[in-house]
C-alpha cells in the first residue's frame, strides 16, 4: 500500500494549490467533528491528452463512477489539472452520499 500527504507540490502548481486552499478556508463552516469514510466501486478515470472536451466543459462524471479530465504530457509523464480531478470526483461522493456537497452547488 502507498500512502501519501501531499505535501509535495510542484512548484508551477504552488500558487494555484495556495489561492484554491485560500478560497476553501473562507467557506462558512459550522463545527465538525465528524469523520465520513466513502467506498467508491471501481472509479474509472478517462485522460484525454487533448483538449477535445466540449468547452466550457473541462471534465466530466457520470453515476456509473467514470470520470473523464485532460491530461498534458509532461516530461514523459501526463499531468492532470487537480481541481479539475477533484470537482468530479465530489460529483462520485455527493451521488454516493447526500452529506457531500454538489460541486456545482445545486443539491
Ligand atoms: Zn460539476
Amino acid at each position: 500500500m502507498i500512502l501519501n500527504n501531499c505535501s509535495g507540490v510542484s512548484i508551477m502548481q504552488q500558487d494555484a494549490f495556495d489561492q484554491n486552499q485560500k478560497a476553501f478556508t473562507t467557506y462558512p463552516s459550522i463545527e465538525c467533528n465528524e469523520e465520513i469514510t466513502i467506498t467508491l466501486d471501481s472509479v474509472k478515470v478517462n485522460i484525454l491528452c487533448r483538449d477535445s472536451m466540449k468547452k466550457p466543459t473541462a471534465g466530466r462524471a457520470d453515476t456509473n463512477n467514470e470520470i473523464w479530465v485532460i491530461g498534458r504530457k509532461m516530461n514523459d509523464k501526463v499531468v492532470l489539472n487537480q481541481f479539475i480531478l477533484g470537482h468530479e470526483l465530489q460529483h462520485l461522493l455527493n451521488w454516493k452520499d447526500g452529506r457531500i456537497a454538489n460541486p456545482d452547488g445545486e443539491n
